[in-house]
């Protein structure tokens, strides 16, 4: 087995001019979530899958974001890996900010630059020949392989993954890998529990003149946001501490939406922060938050070991 995993290895490293080919393609078949076409950037894969003679099947719920499986049995029986990517990408904006072209998958000292090249088209080039060349070897292997490229992650997935999973359960088989971004040295175990928290700060308010007469909800909100934030901790896998070769997350904290006041020149006597609205509420200062989560990550995360 040893001299096997050598041989890969030659073989990964033989092919990279191949693999980065590929790689940089998939980056210039622009994907943005949303809209979420993936059309052009799913067909950049079937192709691939076709020239190496891989059957797969197209599961597209939504016809302008394709999911690709393919799958192959080995000889000797085993349990079932999956392998999972995504295929589309977070919108680029108005492109401010890009210092490089984010459809151009620019190799440039050594690094390939692009929207997806780290989110992750990058792992999900990984995932699709770590498919085709276990599939070469699946006479001497055990078990079954599936490889699913899906679309619409970055919108949680009601046409990609969450799909596949409601209704093609078997693509998840007994155990999933999946190539988000971490590290080269970090593997991480299971999806980070999902918290959706949103919670609503009322103050009576007062006129901008007379900031004493209220507290602002803003002052309060940066507060318990402050306090979320010392109560999660930091980011265990942030660079410089990260274990060298696994890693639990505990904990993902972002806070995504802070709407404050009315007027500039009045304090706000309400802020409200959060992502998915849930029951919350507060007034008169006392704060109210609730908890749900129950994302469809989570379930998959539950049933199929997903770290993704
Ligand atoms: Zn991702």
């Amino acid at each position: 087995m040893e001299s096997r995993k050598a041989e890969l290895l030659e073989r990964i490293e033989s092919d990279s001019e191949v693999l980065l080919d590929f790689f940089r393609r998939f980056i210039r078949c622009p994907s943005p979530n949303p809209p979420g076409d993936t059309r052009e950037a799913a067909g950049h894969i079937r192709q691939l899958l076709m020239r190496h003679g891989v059957d797969c099947r197209v599961i597209a719920p939504n016809e302008i974001m394709p999911n690709i499986v393919a799958t192959f049995d080995a000889a000797k029986p085993g349990r079932h890996l999956a392998l999972n990517g995504h295929i589309d990408v977070f919108p680029v904006g108005d492109g401010e900010g890009w210092t490089r072209d984010p459809w151009g998958g620019e190799l440039v000292d050594g690094r390939i630059w692009g929207r997806g090249a780290c989110d992750m088209k990058c792992g999900t080039t990984a995932s699709i020949f770590t498919f085709l060349y276990l599939r070469e070897l699946r006479d001497e292997l055990h078990g079954r392989l599936t490889l699913s490229a899906v679309s619409d992650e970055e919108t949680f997935g009601p046409y990609g993954a969450r799909y596949l999973f409601e209704n093609h359960p078997e693509v998840f088989g007994d155990c999933c890998l999946n190539g988000e971004p971490s590290s080269p040295w970090t593997l991480r175990f299971g999806e980070k529990g999902p918290l959706w928290l949103e919670f609503t700060v009322r103050t009576k308010g007062a006129h901008g003149a007379y900031t004493h007469a209220s507290k602002s909800a803003t002052g309060v909100a940066a507060k318990i946001i402050g306090e979320l934030a010392r109560k999660a901790g930091g980011y265990p896998g942030a660079r410089g501490q990260q274990p060298r070769r696994s890693s639990r997350s505990r904990c993902c904290r972002h806070r995504s939406g802070l709407r404050c006041g009315c007027l500039s020149n009045y304090p706000p006597r309400h802020g409200k922060s959060g992502r998915h609205p849930r029951r919350a509420q507060g007034e008169h200062g006392r704060i109210s938050v609730h908890f749900r989560g129950g994302h469809p990550r989570a379930k998959r995360a539950r049933c199929a070991a997903d770290p993704g």
